[in-house]
């Protein structure tokens, strides 16, 4: 829909609306306060990235059978964890450039506003049960890498092998096919290659959810191996508060999944949740924090011949009041919602159709 806006238009419409947004905010907020449902009327809602369809549905029965909100979106993200064929998120994961599998995680807790996380953790399927354990249990926010194991083994997390055969495999064809400038020689030396083309680039992949109760207290997670083939020890957005997500309990929740540094340069789930504070629909926010990533990316190997970033990005939103939005870079896409009209499919705003 934004397609044919150019750099200069983007810069204007954004300052724009920047200038509109600190002009209604205060209106905005009281007019949208006046608006809320009682407490136990509001609508129960729980919305994740593509891959969290089934995440949705369990986290809305453990929700509506009363569970807290944080307990029930980590219930449903650890279903994908635990997946060995999602290839973007816990045991299966793609690994880093040694061949190891690195686990992101960030946790937040809208009543509480505490906020836990767990960067590079290797050998634990399920980084956001121990984001979750940063939050209850510590007075920090972010535990990384062997410092993350050992206070995961702390709590009896056992160690695993998170490298799936699948994983393994997919991996070596990337060492086999990524440059001709070592001596790693192509083709592969595995007879049967189900690995496609999708294969041949750099995969992203994430889960996000969040949820709404009945009494408007809201919770977020999300939950990565990150970036694949990454260089060891490299931290994406999704461990970070205000990047990999962030829930204002008195506004809403934002959360993303594809190109982390993009995210952190921008810190955008924060972002996002400000814009809805100041009044902005959650798809009109995401879809000005899109706007904002895409004129601020100004590096070639970023960049299309015709100026628009070459990468992914997308965030799932949720206001206090119930109304939800997935927005991406590069349409048409998808995002699952379960709500009481069901668990389903919808399809996400963007600022670019693919094919372009
Ligand atoms: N956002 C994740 C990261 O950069 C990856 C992804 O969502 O695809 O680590």
């Amino acid at each position: 829909m934004h397609d044919t806006i150019n750099r200069r238009n983007f810069l204007s419409k954004s300052l724009g609306a920047a200038a509109g947004i600190a002009l209604s905010g205060n209106l905005a907020k009281a007019s949208s306060k006046n608006k809320l449902p009682d407490p136990g009327k509001f609508p129960v809602k729980v919305i994740a990235s593509r891959n969290g369809f089934e995440a949705t549905r369990l986290a809305y029965e453990k929700i509506t059978s009363g569970e807290d909100t944080l307990d029930a979106v980590i219930a449903g993200v650890n279903l994908v964890e635990n997946d060995p064929n999602d290839h973007s998120v816990g045991l299966g994961g793609l690994p880093n450039e040694d061949g190891v599998v690195e686990l992101d995680s960030s946790v937040m807790h809208g009543p509480t506003h505490r906020a836990g996380a767990v960067a590079a953790l290797q050998n634990i399927k399920n980084p956001s049960k121990v984001a979750q354990l940063v939050l209850k249990y510590t007075d920090h926010v972010l535990i990384v890498g062997q410092g993350a194991l050992r206070f995961a083994k702390a709590y009896g997390f056992e160690e695993e092998n998170l490298l799936t055969d699948d994983a393994r495999k997919i991996w070596l064809k990337w060492k086999h096919t990524h440059s001709d400038r070592d001596d790693w020689l192509s083709p592969p030396p595995f007879k049967e290659d189900p690995f496609g083309e999708e294969f041949f680039g750099r995969i992203t992949g994430t889960i996000h959810c969040a949820a709404l109760n009945a009494n408007g207290d809201m919770s977020c997670t999300t939950t990565t191996s990150g970036l694949s083939f990454k260089i060891p020890g490299r931290v994406g957005d999704s461990p970070i508060i205000g990047a990999g997500l962030y829930v204002d309990n008195d506004i809403g929740s934002c959360g993303s999944t594809g190109r982390g540094e993009a995210n952190l340069q921008n810190l955008c789930c924060f972002a996002a949740v400000e814009l809805m504070r100041n009044g902005m629909d959650p798809k009109d926010a995401g879809l000005e924090v899109l706007r904002r990533v895409a004129n601020k990316t100004s590096e070639s190997h970023l960049l299309r011949d015709d100026g628009k970033p070459n990468f992914g990005l997308s965030f799932y939103l949720l206001s206090k009041d119930g109304r939800h939005a997935g927005v991406t870079m590069w349409g048409p896409s998808q995002f699952s919602v379960t709500d009481e009209k069901g668990t389903r499919h919808e399809d996400s705003a963007y600022l670019y159709k693919r094919s372009e």
